[in-house]
């Protein structure tokens, strides 16, 4: 077979903050480590984090990570493995004063120390007065972060392959996984790159919704990937829906807005947080608020001529705060809405946001599988960090200013487990030829058009070029009742049966006719092509192996939130509004082969400290 091979000891697909956070801990080490990124690694969507990152630094308020590890566990609705938990609070300062002299540039308090603002579900001392924990370099956190670890990345020598998307994992037969198949989008050559680990850390999936704050990147490829290698996924079921997205648009509005002094309002004018969280109003967790926005709009009591969305309120605060504190909202109002925060308030809505679930690992970043009940065993040389990856640390409900945290903790945690696993493991295995041919086929799929799959012939002579009446319009394809689809036809498709059968509020009933549209769509997915090849991007091909990979997750989602009989955090049943520890603290898995979901224990026992128990919450 006349691909390129290339062998390192680590393959990192994804170039966001967890996959370079990793990266560079590896490449400092001395080892080979080839990242692997479908967008320039500085587009990847941490660029676009605004509020910032979590820990108890205590620079404004008294704090403590013992605070911020109560918080966590609260904020997950008691799903979250609380080891995992304490490790990542634990671990926040130091990440933070590191992340500073990789040289992220974090705004200041006047006395020099590190300006910290509140956020959502923060408090002192296990549920008392709102803390200010996150650590923020204005509203453009992310941007900085992302770009301070790219650089520290070419200073060790980390070896990027730009501009390639990863089809697949490639295994051996005791399911050993030893690198990927990857495209490069410019000139369409493929590459195999062998390794003696892998990361996977591509980030989340919000593109499966069709009102969402996430990039067009964010389509779960590498969640696809480990479903495709016979991995589960956990916890799909929550997915998190901010409460401030621009409404009908979807651009994300920081939960920061709030934690400077900005509050939400309905048609009356109310504070309405007041009736809903009387303690932390409008920086109650996020699964809260939205829930109170879409009652208000429910009862009626929304803005504008629909009265479809609420009011995001920060006239109040002054120019100078806005200015300092908020320039990218204030951009981001003005862009989108022609509304400048300073005179007015801000329309908005919640919004798919965060893909709590994910690849199970461990608190060393190893992934982790059942084998046997209640028993798990780790992959090895196979690691996941990052939005994809369920350590799992938000549990059913994410806090926000902790997935910045995250994969920085996770990315490092992952970087020195592989370290130590490559000591012991210092060569590559033999990669079988089957495992090539089978992620290769997933790839030519995409490179044959229908005509080439019923008639060869007639896609090779010019007049199929030149004459688009004989063919369908690009990416267009027949199905039996003669149907035709696009792949962004079916794209839409998907992401409004996803936003309308299985949003903020879930029946029974509904997420049922959620399971069917999403097979449905499965089902025409099989017979859509890209027909005219004279004209189409690789960017094309790019989407239809992302449309293929969304498919999966969203029936990953849909199924697992019709089998989860009650309502925790982000997974609100209107049929099943109480939430039961009794049947249903357990994750759940989910796998591709027969659609079948098994659960696991959540894992209670902290490192060094006593279990918090579950309680009811309340903000
Ligand atoms: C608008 C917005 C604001 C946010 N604000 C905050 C905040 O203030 N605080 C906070 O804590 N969290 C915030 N979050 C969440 C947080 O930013 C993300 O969860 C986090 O940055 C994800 O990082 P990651 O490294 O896992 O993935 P990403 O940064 O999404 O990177 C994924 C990488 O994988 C690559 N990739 C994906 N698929 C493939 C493939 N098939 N082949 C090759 N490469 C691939 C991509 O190119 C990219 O490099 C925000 C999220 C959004 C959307």
């Amino acid at each position: 077979m006349n691909i390129i091979k290339r062998k390192f000891d680590t393959l990192v697909i994804g170039a966001g903050g967890a996959g370079l956070r990793a990266a560079l801990q590896l490449s400092q080490a001395d080892a080979k480590v080839a990242v692997v990124s479908k967008v320039f690694p500085t587009r990847s969507h941490t660029v676009a984090a605004q509020g910032g990152m979590n820990a108890a630094l205590g620079n404004v308020t008294p704090d403590n990570w013992h605070w911020h590890m109560y918080d966590t566990v609260k904020g997950s609705d008691y799903l979250g493995d609380q080891d995992a938990i304490e490790y990542m609070c634990r671990a926040a300062p130091k990440t933070v004063i590191e992340l500073e002299h990789f040289g992220v540039p974090f705004s200041r308090l006047n006395n020099g120390s590190i300006y910290q603002r509140p956020f959502g579900g923060q408090s002192q001392d296990f549920g008392g007065d709102q803390a200010a924990r996150t650590c923020a370099a204005a509203d453009r956190t992310g941007h900085a972060m992302l770009h301070s670890l790219y650089q520290q990345n070419i200073r060790a020598k980390t070896h990027f392959f730009d501009e390639f998307f990863a089809v697949d994992l490639l295994k051996n037969e005791k399911g050993d996984v030893l690198g990927a198949i990857a495209y490069d989008i410019e000139t369409s050559e493929k590459i195999i790159i062998e390794a003696k680990t892998t990361l996977i850390a591509t980030g989340g999936a919000g593109q499966l919704f069709r009102t969402n704050t996430n990039a067009s990147i964010n389509t779960g490829d590498g969640m696809a990937m480990a479903l495709r290698a016979g991995i589960p996924l956990q916890d799909m079921e929550f997915f998190q829906f901010h409460p401030t997205g621009i409404a009908g648009k979807g651009m994300l509005i920081t939960e920061g807005v709030r934690g400077e002094g900005g509050y939400l309002v309905n048609c009356e004018g109310e504070r309405f947080m007041e009736r809903y969280a009387p303690h932390a109003k409008d920086l109650a967790s996020r699964d809260v608020v939205s829930r109170a926005i879409a009652i208000e709009i429910r009862d009626g009591r929304g803005c504008g001529p629909n009265k479809d969305y609420v009011m995001l309120k920060l006239d109040h605060l002054g120019s100078e705060v806005i200015m300092k504190r908020l320039p990218g909202i204030r951009d981001t109002s003005m862009t989108f809405l022609g509304i400048d925060p300073i005179e007015e308030p801000i329309p908005v809505f919640p919004t798919a946001h965060y893909t709590m679930g994910g690849i199970p690992t461990n608190r060393f970043g190893e992934v982790v599988v059942p084998i046997g009940t209640g028993v798990e065993e780790a992959i090895p040389g196979l690691y996941s960090a990052g939005e994809c990856a369920c350590a799992s640390v938000h549990g059913a409900n994410r806090l926000g200013g902790n997935s910045l945290l995250d994969i920085v903790v996770f990315g490092r945690a992952a970087g020195n487990h592989i370290i130590e696993f490559l000591k012991s493991h210092p060569n590559h295995q033999v990669l079988p030829e089957e495992s090539i041919n089978s992620a290769l086929a997933r790839l030519n799929r995409w490179e044959n058009s229908p005509e080439q799959v019923n008639s060869p012939e007639q896609v090779n002579s010019p007049e199929y070029v030149d004459s688009p009446e004989q063919t369908n319009s690009p990416e267009t394809s027949k199905n039996d009742s003669g149907e035709t689809f696009t792949v962004p036809q079916l794209k839409a498709e998907l992401q409004l049966v996803m936003e309308t059968k299985c949003g903020v509020f879930r029946t029974e009933d509904v997420l049922a006719e959620g399971v069917i549209a999403v097979q449905l769509i499965k089902e025409k997915l099989n017979s859509t092509y890209i027909t005219d090849h004279s004209s189409v991007f690789n960017t094309a091909r790019v989407e239809a192996l992302e449309l293929e990979n969304l498919i999966e997750i969203g029936l990953a989602t849909v199924i697992s939130a019709l089998a989860r009989k009650e309502s925790r955090g982000a997974h609100s049943r209107v049929d099943y509004e109480k939430r039961d520890d009794e049947s249903w603290m357990k994750h759940s898995l989910y796998f591709m082969e027969g659609n079948r979901l098994s659960y696991k224990p959540v894992r209670t026992k902290a490192l060094t400290v006593d279990t918090f128990p579950p309680k009811e919450r309340i903000y």
